[in-house]
């Protein structure tokens, strides 16, 4: 299934799919449960727009190598470029919307690629490897660092998290990484992962929600 960038309300949004900007690491409980160090600085990884699919429907996970981990996320929808170390207020100005998405990582290819010191693409990019339902107009937060992020899994919740617990909250990263790099109307920022992440299985059926703001459900084929 092609995806296309929508609001809930299904109207399309004109914007390409643009690349997925993602940080890893942002909240220090994820960091922990995975005995990684929390990071000096932010570590940022970029998942290819290729790899985006709905989460409506349903999606498909690979089965031959090895875990696939679910990481809920809050994801920002840039409707302007930014770059050059942008100010806050252009930060805010460029975002249109978020939504609670699903970075998928192929766990147990991603610890081999960390032993050996090497880039995570292999891990993080397949086809299938970023889920996104609709968003909601950015209109609907007023406050960026209280924004609440929450996966159920089969009626248990799983990951249960809020922007105010991030190391790096919402629109200094959005600074930090436009200063790395441009960014564009159509790219998409994965915000990290709160603690609780784990392994999916075919069959999961899936809640993903921005709490009292919008909620989707998707299974596992
Ligand atoms: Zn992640």
């Amino acid at each position: 299934m092609s995806y296309q960038h929508q609001y809930v309300d299904g109207t399309r949004i004109h914007f390409p799919v643009g690349k997925v900007v993602c940080i890893g690491r942002n909240y220090a409980e994820h960091a922990k449960e995975l005995n990684n160090p929390v990071p000096t600085e932010p570590l940022l990884f970029i998942k290819p727009g290729s790899c985006i699919v709905p989460l409506e429907g349903g999606f498909k996970i690979p089965t031959e190598r090895g875990s696939v981990h679910y990481e809920a996320e809050i994801a920002v929808l840039l409707g302007k470029p930014l770059s050059a170390r942008p100010t806050a207020q252009e930060v805010l100005d460029a975002i249109s919307g978020y939504a609670p998405a699903l970075d998928l990582t192929l766990r147990d290819v991603q610890a081999k690629l960390k032993e050996k010191g090497l880039p995570w693409e292999i891990a993080k990019c397949f086809d299938g490897a970023c889920v996104l339902p609709p968003f909601v107009t950015s209109d609907q937060f007023a406050d960026t660092t209280d924004i609440g992020i929450r996966l159920s899994i089969n009626g248990q919740v799983r990951q249960d998290g809020n922007s105010n617990l991030m190391l790096n909250p919402i629109v200094p990263i959005i600074q930090y990484m436009a200063g790395c790099f441009s960014l564009q109307a159509g790219d998409v920022i994965l915000t990290g992962t709160p603690a609780g992440v784990g392994p999916l299985n075919v069959g999961d059926a899936l809640v993903l929600e921005l709490p009292g703001v919008s909620q989707f459900s998707g299974e596992v084929r």
